[in-house]
């Protein structure tokens, strides 16, 4: 459709833009988290002022970083990557989160998924940033559900992932406006996880899906073809 396409013209000049000024900013960001550090060790007294500014600085690194991701899936290199593999080191990077906010995460993947063709490190990214949301939806606790199982249509094997919690759904605020850009309700949120990730999705010729249930949790789908 036409939205889609104004859509899609507006994510690669932001992609364009993204990826020039993502470059310009990590070099001199390098730098003064460097001095940061030695000023830090330096002047013991003031310490907690570096410390501040180191934590801004990992911030902006952050902010940075996602932006690099918008830019790159189409100059991507795509390999054999197994699902199993990705969830897995996910789960162990989330895992710290997870038991401070008391959530536990159940994960049935079917027996012998076969491999995706797939760049691993960003299938990794959205992931992390699918899961970390569903933790973060529950800073009282609950369960994440991840399941995974292989599909077939006429004429394609797909893998489905379906990641659900029982938070409080998407807010509609933040329903309406999916797809722009730095919109968050979280005070160190970026805005840019859900933006990333389907663009990610989006560039292994997948779906990202979000069924949304106020009050009863929120459902995201990954639908990713087996071979293209
Ligand atoms: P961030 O996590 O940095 O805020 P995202 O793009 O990942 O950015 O998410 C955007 C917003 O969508 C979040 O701030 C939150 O309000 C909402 N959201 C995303 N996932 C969920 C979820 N599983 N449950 C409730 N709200 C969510
Ligand atoms: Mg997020």
């Amino acid at each position: 459709s036409e939205e889609q396409m104004l859509r899609s013209e507006k994510l690669s000049v932001i992609g364009q833009l993204a990826a020039g000024v993502a470059h310009e900013i990590r070099n001199p960001l390098t730098a003064l988290k460097g001095f940061t550090q030695l000023l830090r060790s330096k002047y013991k007294d003031e310490s907690s002022y570096f410390e501040i500014m180191a934590a801004e600085l990992d911030r902006i690194n952050l902010i940075v970083n996602e932006f690099m991701t918008l830019a790159r899936p189409h100059l991507t290199s795509f390999e054999q990557g197994s699902f199993a593999e990705i969830i897995q080191s996910v789960l162990s990077i989330l895992e710290t989160q997870a038991i401070l906010l008391n959530v536990e995460i159940c994960c049935e993947l079917e027996a012998n998924l076969p491999m995706l063709y797939c760049n691993g490190n960003q299938l990794k990214q959205v992931f992390l940033n699918v899961v970390k949301n569903a933790i973060e939806a529950m800073p009282d606790g609950g369960k994440v559900h991840i399941q995974a199982n292989m599909a077939e249509t006429g004429k394609e094997r797909l893998l489905h992932v379906r990641i659900h919690d029982e938070g409080p759904g998407i807010p509609n605020e933040v329903i309406r406006r999916l797809g722009e850009p730095f919109v968050t309700t979280k005070e160190k949120g970026t805005g840019l996880g859900l933006m990333v990730s389907t663009r990610i999705i989006e560039a292994h010729l997948g779906k990202l899906q979000i069924y949304n249930r106020q009050g009863k949790g929120t459902t995201v789908e990954i639908t990713l073809p087996i071979k293209h």
